[in-house]
């Protein structure tokens, strides 16, 4: 850059382009110089800041006076020393310039042709609304990088595939727009980021393009619900990712076109996902709900600036927000359906645990849980030196009631069965079904005596059920055969054998009664 004496002494006057306004432009050729001078004195005790915004990604170099040394202002400059953020470049200008005091600036070259605004804003005022930018700015990116930790945080207990595109997608993206807002320069380690020049944060856009389109069809399960849509969507990524390298090549005009054919690309995935997604909530999906929710703001906000873009509207102020915005909300509420389909998942394991557990004709335990609760209910007795009975129950010629009276009566009167027998058994107790027409009836803490009187408390009601088929009456009854466990060598097999066996001799003794197998008569006589 030419030095300040030769700014001084004129040299440099033919090359200044006329300012219309506070407006500038960058050329895409070469370097181009401004004059800028105050209208008058400036009288404020405050000195004023010099700002250009308008996500300017070129170089400014600006000499102001006495000295009319340059002072580079760059987005992916790292100034330890800096004092604002970089929402926009900006100079402190020297106290009490005035007119006639010019300011001399030099804007880089540009391949956009980018025009920008200088503003002077006093000091206080500058650095408040600027202290609002950061607070804003740290806001969105903290919610991002929260929803990133909690994604993370569940998948090293999960290992779920469809967690890491999110982790992926939301991460790219903060990253993303940690570069545009020029934040991420600052931070430890982030200087490196500079390296990839100040077309560095499109190859992160792009990834997290592609790592987005693969988390809404896992998310949605699209390819179950709408599989020729879903493989369109998932063609699209290849394009984003084909053009991660753009970002490297000396593309130079071609670099404005190229964005433009990337927002496009962007805005056609976009709104074939909105399309695709719409269609698969049509059919019953549950998780494209939340998608919608999710992306419908940011997709509207792209239709709205495209739109804005075409139509050459004014810029509103809160504009640059919107994006950051509606990607902490996107990404909070795909957050939430990402909880809500893991309770989903909870609850369809506890469905299916409860159809394992139980029988589904009765709803009483089946027989698997059954003897599992007879092998825990034997330990717990050993451990706690208690008794514990069981009661076996069979129902008496049950092949003739279907028979008789069809399958489907059968199973009525099972469903009436273990509607008697379960009025006796207490809190602790439990009674299940260990197939067809036989039923075990747990009592821990009773004795083979209790029992006893248990079973024959659920032998009369069954037999007291007042049962229909067709006008013609039923007559349900039941057999019983009841044991206790012994020492504590005893075993669940051998307790439930035994019960079986007292079955068994009820039967032969003429059916409905209950019978205690003879355990201890049996140990006596040995
Ligand atoms: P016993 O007095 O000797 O026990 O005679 P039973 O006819 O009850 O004996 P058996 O064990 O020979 O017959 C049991 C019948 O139970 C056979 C089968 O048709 C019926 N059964 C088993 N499971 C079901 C079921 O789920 N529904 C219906 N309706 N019947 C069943
Ligand atoms: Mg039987
Ligand atoms: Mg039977």
């Amino acid at each position: 850059p030419p030095d300040a004496a030769a700014i001084k002494n004129g040299s440099l006057e033919k090359s200044f382009r006329p300012v219309a306004g506070s407006v500038l432009q960058t050329s895409s050729r070469h370097d181009l110089w401004y004059r800028l001078e105050l209208d008058s004195n400036w009288s404020g005790t405050q000195p004023l800041v010099l700002s250009f915004r308008d996500s300017l990604s070129a170089r400014v170099w600006v000499y102001t006076p006495p000295t009319y040394q340059p002072h580079l202002l760059w987005l992916l400059k790292v100034d330890r020393q800096a004092r604002f953020s970089r929402h926009a470049l900006a100079e402190v200008l020297p106290a009490g310039i005035g007119a006639g005091q010019p300011i001399y600036v030099r804007l880089g070259q540009d391949d956009y042709g980018k025009r920008t605004t200088a503003r002077l804003t006093g000091l206080p005022a500058y650095q408040a609304a600027d202290l609002d930018h950061v607070r804003l700015v740290t806001l969105f990116a903290s919610i991002q990088a929260a929803m990133v930790l909690v994604g993370f945080s569940l998948w090293l207990v999960l290992r779920d595939r469809l967690l890491l595109y999110f982790i992926g997608y939301v991460g790219t993206q903060l990253i993303y727009s940690m570069l545009v807002n020029g934040e991420l320069y600052e931070l430890p380690g982030g200087s490196l980021f500079a390296l990839l020049g100040t077309r560095g944060n499109w190859p992160f856009a792009l990834i997290s393009a592609a790592l987005s389109i693969s988390f809404i069809i896992e998310f949605c399960d699209l390819r179950r619900s709408t599989p020729r849509a879903a493989r369109v969507f998932g063609w699209m990524r290849w394009p984003q990712l084909a053009a991660v390298p753009l970002f490297l090549l000396p593309l130079g005009r071609l670099e404005p076109v190229a964005l433009t054919v990337l927002n496009l690309l962007s805005l056609t995935a976009s709104m074939w996902a909105i399309a695709t997604v719409a269609l698969a909530l049509f059919q019953g999906n549950r998780q494209a709900r939340f998608f919608i929710v999710a992306w419908m703001p940011q997709v509207a906000f792209t239709i709205f600036c495209v739109v804005q873009l075409l139509a050459g509207w004014q810029q509103p102020t809160w504009i640059e927000y919107g994006f950051p915005l509606t990607m902490a909300f996107a990404s909070l509420v795909v957050t939430l359906g990402l909880a809500d389909q893991t309770m989903h998942v909870r609850r369809e394991r506890d469905i299916a645990d409860h159809l394992a557990r139980h029988d589904p004709l009765t709803g009483t335990l089946s027989r698997r849980a059954v003897l599992h609760q007879l092998d825990i209910a034997v330990a717990e007795a050993h451990r706690s030196d208690q008794p514990l009975a069981l009661l076996f129950l069979d129902v008496d010629h049950f092949k003739s009631v279907n028979d008789a009276h069809g399958h489907a009566v059968g199973d009525r009167c099972l469903q009436a069965v273990v509607a008697s027998a379960s009025h006796e058994p207490r809190t602790g107790d439990w009674l299940g079904r260990l197939g067809g027409e036989e039923f075990i009836i747990g009592l821990p803490g009773a004795t083979r005596e209790n029992a006893h009187l248990i079973g024959e408390r659920v032998r009369v009601r069954i037999q007291a059920q007042h049962l229909q088929a067709n006008g013609h009456p039923i007559q349900l009854t039941a057999s019983v055969g009841v044991a206790g466990l012994l020492d504590s060598h005893d075993t669940a097999d051998a307790l439930l054998e035994r019960a079986d066996a007292a079955l068994y001799k009820a039967k032969a003794a003429g059916r409905n009664r209950v019978f205690i197998h003879p355990s201890l008569a049996a140990i006596v006589s040995n």
